[in-house]
């Protein structure tokens, strides 16, 4: 076996169906006495109706979050906090509300309660990705992570057949790319394993039956174990060409890792061959072909063109990705990527080499 190390990250977890009910406790249960409650525009129903159920647990609603964490809108949503008189924040919904409590917290340390609605899985991460001035970074810090996470399968019956694929299909990266980590250890591939599994069991049911409890509880499950793999290893080509493509072309964040998961897949395999054997095992033997057919079955998007990448942009796309060298299996080469990229942007069903 090959040796590890192994560091268990903090955090409490509460998954059932009704849990949104607890929030107020949780609130009590981490010593504090008013919630600004987050949200996206979209969701700011939902965030209204959490704030008057809080009563006087919560502080207000502040539902401008939105894709990227754009730096003007943590800035206002620190002014909502201040001028609340809040002491820490709930954020309701998907990666970009979840990003703005991070960012939050990021400054003032506040203590996070996350009530996650979609499978991007940021909620159990100590990452934050920020944009301003057109230019995303991203940090690392213990206090980024959130202390406690709701996972209410009642609340993800009404997300969207596409993007519950999407995402998905997002979270399902993490595992695949936490396979071969260079950081990888026993335990986080476990969970991505059975990440994997959970997420291909239950994806299809979902784009059958979006309102099938059981399947629903099963993707937020498997959300869950690969959204820990994304918190603990490095990740590496996948990640970085989907920050590139989201960054520098503005390309949407669930679709563009669906898009690009089973060629990125397929570019690793066989120099990850061993780390990957279980994970090509639930998609037929042949990862990169597996996925791309498994995503194609539930009708995900499958080309960077239906994204709106222009042709003329994939050798830009191809030398930015190829700018700072990191860890991954397979040599990161120009002309490699530029031939993935050129797969990707057109659909073609990939074949490992
Ligand atoms: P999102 O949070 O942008 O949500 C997309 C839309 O779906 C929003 O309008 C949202 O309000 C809506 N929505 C969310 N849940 C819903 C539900 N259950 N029912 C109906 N509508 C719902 O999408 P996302 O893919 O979850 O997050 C993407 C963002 O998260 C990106 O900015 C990405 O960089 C970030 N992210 C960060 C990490 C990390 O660890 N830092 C990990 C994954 C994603």
């Amino acid at each position: 076996m090959d040796t590890f190390i192994y560091n268990a990250a903090p955090g409490r977890v509460i998954f059932a169906s009704g849990a949104l009910e607890r929030v107020g406790d949780e609130i009590e249960r981490l010593g504090c006495k008013r919630a600004l409650i987050l949200s996206t525009p979209f969701q700011k129903p939902d965030a209204e109706r959490l704030a008057e159920h809080l009563g006087n647990l919560g502080a207000g609603v502040f539902a401008e979050a939105a894709m990227h964490t754009p730096v003007d809108v943590t800035k206002r949503a620190m002014a909502a906090f201040e001028a609340a008189g809040a002491d820490c924040v709930v954020a309701l919904g998907g990666g970009s509300t979840i990003g703005l409590g991070k960012a939050i917290a990021w400054r003032n340390d506040t203590p996070q309660l996350v009530v996650s609605t979609t499978y991007a899985g940021s909620e159990v991460t100590d990452i934050l990705g920020q944009t301003e001035g057109g230019r995303k970074t991203t940090l690392r810090d213990p206090k980024i992570r959130p202390e406690v996470v709701i996972y209410d399968p009642n609340l993800t019956l009404g997300l969207p057949v596409a993007m519950s694929v999407a995402s998905g299909l997002n979270a399902m990266a993490h595992a695949v790319e936490g396979l071969y980590a260079p950081d990888a250890n026993p335990v986080t591939s476990l969970m991505a394993v059975e990440g994997l599994r959970a997420l291909q069991s239950a994806l299809p049911i979902i784009v059958r039956m979006p309102e099938d409890i059981d399947a629903r509880a099963e993707a937020l499950y498997g959300a869950w174990l690969c959204g820990i793999v994304l918190g603990s290893v490095a990740m590496s080509l996948h990640h970085k060409l989907c920050h590139t493509l989201g960054g520098g072309f503005d390309l949407p964040h669930a679709e563009t890792h669906a898009i690009l998961l089973p060629h990125t897949a397929a570019y690793n395999e066989t120099a990850a061959r061993e780390r990957l054997a279980p994970a090509a095992a639930l998609f037929g033997g042949d990862l990169g072909g597996g996925l791309h057919d498994f995503a194609a079955g539930m009708g995900a998007p499958l080309s960077l063109k239906h994204l709106g990448l222009k042709a003329e942009e994939i050798e830009r796309a191809a030398e930015m990705a190829t700018q700072n060298p990191y860890a991954n299996p397979r040599e990161v080469t120009r002309d490699g990527i530029l031939e993935l990229l050129t797969h990707a942007h057109s659909g073609k069903r990939p074949t490992a080499s």
